[in-house]
């Protein structure tokens, strides 16, 4: 007899742990399964560890709403847990004229989002607070900030199991089906199980389509499909010369490779975007010409030999480039009719941020 569960959470990541703490404090009673050995070792550990103010989402998405809300909860939960991170602060420039228009574009946009904060800065007061930054016009984010996300997944974990919750690594979903009684899972790894649970929360990030197809029951119709693109981090030899985050204005899908300073002090520049067919964290170091000569339209003081290859995150996408979708998709019954099923896909950047926001749409969405 498969063993019954409440609820199973698939996915150990940021994601993943702060719904189950979620539904941890709520009361129910919580499995995560985790496919790797520790926790947090793809996407939210392989990110800018930024938290994101809110700006570049177009009104009336997830992704700006959860954003918004996210960061609120998270400056709160930081201080409250002691959990390293520090208000930053960000500058958005314009490396030339024609990119003005589009300072004032992103301040409407996060205006309309609920960000009420942003300060335009003149060339003079770009160059007084970062004067290694070239550029003609800029704002300040002043509520942009980096978060330590392990210390802050540790935390969404200890929070869960104060509650009852545990975590099953070593433990890949292969495969399940809905039956009359729950959602069944089968569970690979050292320890193979079948469970039969209430609840099944998909938060399983660059696999969540994999995932959910391997689940009997789901409509291959409601699945998105599968996109991957690579972003690569340059990091910086001694300390910053940039006192917070500077980005340029970029691409609308991405912001271009941008500068982020790390909570010791230290910058990487990226990430880039490139689309890949799979999964493969590898660095390809033939990007760096390209590295020196974007980050040289705002930081020309770059030196030859500055740039040191980081490392790789990969984007878990649901449009490929001729159809881009930019919002996250958090599926419930309501939209794909599995019966106890929430299915994450697509929670990139900035689902750091939108974390503990994400935990409580869930925990509403289960309760409709
Ligand atoms: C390059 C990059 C930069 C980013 N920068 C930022 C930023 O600065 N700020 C911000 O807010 N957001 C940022 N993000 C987004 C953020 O990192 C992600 O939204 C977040 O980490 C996603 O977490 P997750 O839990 O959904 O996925 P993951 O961290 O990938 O976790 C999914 C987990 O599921 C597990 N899993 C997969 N398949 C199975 C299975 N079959 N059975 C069991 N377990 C399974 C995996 O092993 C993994 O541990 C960035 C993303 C990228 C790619």
């Amino acid at each position: 007899m498969p063993e019954k569960i409440d609820c199973a959470v698939i996915g150990a990541g940021v994601i993943g742990l702060a719904i189950a703490r979620e539904l941890a404090l709520a009361g129910r009673e919580v499995v995560i399964l985790e496919a790797e050995e520790a926790i947090g070792t793809h996407t939210s550990s392989r990110n800018s560890e930024v938290i994101h103010a809110g700006i570049f989402y177009a009104p009336g998405t997830l992704k700006a709403r959860l954003c918004v809300e996210g960061k609120q909860r998270m400056y709160r939960y930081c201080a409250e847990r002691g959990i390293t991170h520090q208000r930053i602060t960000k500058i958005i420039v314009a490396t030339v004229d024609a990119q003005v228009a589009e300072l004032g574009k992103y301040m409407r946009q996060a205006e309309v989002n609920g960000v009420d904060d942003l300060q335009m800065l003149s060339r003079g007061e770009l160059q007084q607070m970062e004067p290694e930054v070239a550029a003609v016009a800029g704002f300040l984010s002043p509520s942009t900030g980096t978060v330590d996300s392990h210390a802050l997944m540790l935390s969404y974990l200890g929070d869960a199991e104060n509650r009852g919750a545990s975590l099953a690594l070593n433990s890949r979903v292969e495969s399940g089906r809905m039956t009359g009684d729950g959602i069944l899972l089968n569970v690979g790894g050292k320890e193979p199980m079948t469970v039969v649970c209430n609840t099944v929360i998909n938060a399983a990030g660059l696999y969540a389509q994999d995932v959910s197809r391997r689940i009997e029951g789901v409509p291959a119709a409601t699945i998105p499909p599968t996109f991957y693109a690579i972003g690569h981090y340059y990091t910086l030899t001694g300390q910053s010369p940039f006192g917070r985050h500077v980005y340029p204005i970029a691409r609308a899908d991405w912001h271009g490779v941008h500068v982020t300073v790390d909570l010791g002090g230290r910058c990487k520049f990226g990430p880039d975007f490139e689309w890949i067919d799979r999964v493969d964290y590898r660095f390809d170091e033939s990007r760096e010409a390209h590295f020196y000569a974007a980050i040289r339209h705002y930081y020309p003081g770059l030196k030859d030999g500055a740039l040191q290859p980081g490392y790789t995150g990969i984007r878990p996408k649901i449009g490929g480039p001729s159809k881009l979708v930019t919002d996250f998709v958090i599926q419930s019954e309501r939209d794909h009719g599995a019966k106890g099923l929430i299915a994450l896909y697509g929670i990139e950047s900035p689902g750091l941020t939108s974390s503990l926001a994400i935990g409580a749409y869930v925990r509403e969405l289960l309760a409709h």
